[in-house]
């Protein structure tokens, strides 16, 4: 009892050292131990004098002793603390209270991923810091994209994320009258009919020259406008906006504004052909939709003068506009693009495989939405392209998860560990080393299993302290290792190991995602299985349950049979 009880209280004070640059204090320490301990009360003064011991002992000793015994002995305490603090967001300019309205644009063309998260959030704030609104629309005027799917998985995705949006809408919903700014704009000689074909117009846009439909009059281009809901084909007539052949900024040089698709739209079927591009679409949206600040990432910035152009043509009234950088993590884009084709050829086994950063694979690896948010905040409204640290997002998901994390041993390559001589039957663990989420209670008869690789080295005659439970001696090193008790005195030197009693273990996989892409190239090896022992009580935790295996790391309970890695 007592060396258990110097044992915690050595490793509060180990975690708390850490923490203060090498120093601990019996303050903080008794407070602590008396804060997971209630039984310990009652027995303050008893405590004390082994505490103070015990602090000089480690104030005595320098960081990296203390990092070094901390992470040997105590390895479940340790906590590494995220090194950005949350950042905030910078104030928004010309953001008046109350009148604030932000947009959350997504293409229903794929699954929502951390790149969205980012620019949800991002739009979700503003709108909260200035009492506004946040406005979700689905950016839905591609009918060969969309489908019913993903619009449901966005909604889901923000939903588990806590981005609360004040209204939805649909870009298609307002056909009729982005139709009628097509007509306004070709009435008032801003737009034309081209039918020159798809080569002509990219040739031209390159080289700054006009083609002879820019010329054509207005009878022309209604007529053909017209044609455009009827006769034309796909792709042998789109609008164009009148913009300047010769601007440098190519996106200028006569963009079009509509194009002739011919797909069955999931939620208008083919009630319509004639689809708005993105920048004509997101202008008048957002014109419409009463935002008041736009954000989008910095790819786009250059579309900006055409996003002002056309409501300027169309007398309409003008958001501001902002951009921030694309998120994207080293070996793992953030794209659907990239990720889409990655789950239609079967290299990755859906959406949710946990190696993707779509939210539903972040869900399953067991990153929860508040260290998501917190990360996104972390970065703050840059438009530098730097990669993000993924293990920027692990500190800040450690450090909510930890505290409801269940404590449980697990081996690999299992080892079989016969004991001698010990007449302990039975043994309480505590769920957690400091919080209070229960215990259980392990029969233990003698026969263990071990990891491989934490006795490949021992030899008879070695001693070392089974987790919790007592130390032993090796006695013989066979298939199996046998070994007798050899007391219960917690003895910093010896090697501290976690076990599995032989009838209390289950089988489970692991999955250990890796990173994706190594050299822009899809990694064959990014998705590691090993196969564990653990705990029969992981069969009763919920799925979805943070562990943290010991001398391992935190898993999220997959199912009975697997669990993923989330991290360190
Ligand atoms: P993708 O390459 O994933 O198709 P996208 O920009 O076409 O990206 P949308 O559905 O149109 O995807 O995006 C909706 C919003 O999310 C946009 O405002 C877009 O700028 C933002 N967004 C998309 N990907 C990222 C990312 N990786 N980082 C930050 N914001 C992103
Ligand atoms: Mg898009």
């Amino acid at each position: 009892m007592d060396d258990d009880l110097r044992k915690a209280i050595r490793g509060i004070a180990l975690q708390n050292a850490s923490e203060h640059e090498g120093k601990t204090r019996n303050e903080t320490v008794i407070s602590k131990i008396l804060g997971a301990r209630p039984d310990l009360r009652s027995k303050t003064k008893e405590i004390i004098p082994i505490i103070s011991e015990v602090v000089t002992e480690i104030n005595r000793l320098s960081v990296a002793e203390q990092k070094s015994e901390l992470e040997s002995n105590f390895p479940e305490l340790l906590v590494t603390k995220p090194k950005q603090e949350r950042v905030g967001l910078p104030p928004l300019e010309g953001a008046e209270n109350g009148k604030v309205v932000t947009r959350f644009p997504p293409e229903p063309n794929g699954y929502p991923h951390i790149g969205h998260a980012k620019a949800a959030i991002i739009d979700e704030e503003y709108a909260k810091m200035y009492n506004g609104k946040l406005i979700l629309r689905f950016d839905d005027t591609n009918p060969e994209n969309e489908r019913l799917e993903y619009y449901a998985a966005i909604k889901v995705g923000l939903d588990w994320l806590g981005v609360k949006y004040d209204r939805v809408k649909n870009t298609s919903d307002d056909m009729e009258l982005i139709h009628k700014k097509g007509i306004q704009m070709i009435e008032s000689n801003h737009a034309y009919v081209c039918t020159c074909n798809q080569e002509t117009i990219s040739n031209n846009r390159r080289e700054m020259k006009p083609c002879k439909c820019r010329s054509g009059n207005l009878d022309q281009n209604t007529k053909r406008w017209h044609d455009m809901f009827e006769k034309y084909n796909p792709g042998e007539a789109i609008v164009r906006f009148r913009g300047n052949m010769e601007s440098d900024n190519t996106v200028m040089r006569d963009p079009a504004l509509f194009r002739i698709i011919e797909g069955s739209h999931p939620l208008l079927m083919e009630k319509y052909r004639v689809w708005p591009n993105y920048d004509f679409a997101v202008a008048i949206e957002d014109s419409i939709d009463g935002v008041t600040h736009a954000f989008r990432t910095k790819e786009y910035e250059l579309r900006n003068e055409l996003y002002y152009a056309i409501l300027d043509r169309l007398e309409m009234r003008k958001p501001k506009m902002f951009e921030f950088s694309r998120l994207e993590f080293e070996g793992m884009p953030v794209s659907k693009r990239v990720l889409k084709p990655l789950v239609e050829e079967g290299q990755v086994s859906g959406y949710d495989d946990p190696r993707l950063p779509t939210l539903e694979a972040m869900r399953r690896r067991g990153i929860v939405p508040e260290a998501i948010r917190k990360f996104v905040l972390s970065l703050g409204f840059t438009k530098s392209d730097t990669l993000a640290p993924f293990d920027t997002l692990e500190s800040f998901n450690r450090k909510i998860i930890d505290g409801i994390s269940i404590r449980l041993f697990m081996v690999t390559e299992p080892v079989k560990l016969v004991v001698k001589n010990s007449n302990v039957t039975s043994v309480e663990l505590a769920n957690h080393p400091q919080k209070d989420i229960g215990k259980r209670r392990v029969e233990v008869d003698g026969v263990f299993y071990v990891s491989g690789n934490d006795v490949k080295d021992l030899q008879v005659g070695d001693q070392l302290r089974l987790i919790e439970l007592y130390n032993v001696k090796i006695t013989k090193i066979g298939s199996d290792i046998e070994t007798e008790y050899s007391g219960n005195d917690f003895k910093t030197e010896l090697p501290k190991i976690q076990w599995i009693t032989q009838k209390d273990s289950t089988k489970i996989n692991i999955l250990i995602p890796k990173t994706l892409f190594v050299n822009e190239k899809f990694n064959e090896n990014s998705l590691e299985t090993i196969q564990a022992f653990t705990e029969k009580h992981y069969l009763e935790l919920n799925e979805g349950a943070e562990i943290q295996f010991i001398r391992f790391g935190y898993c999220r309970k997959d199912s009975a049979i697997q669990a993923i890695y989330t991290h360190k």
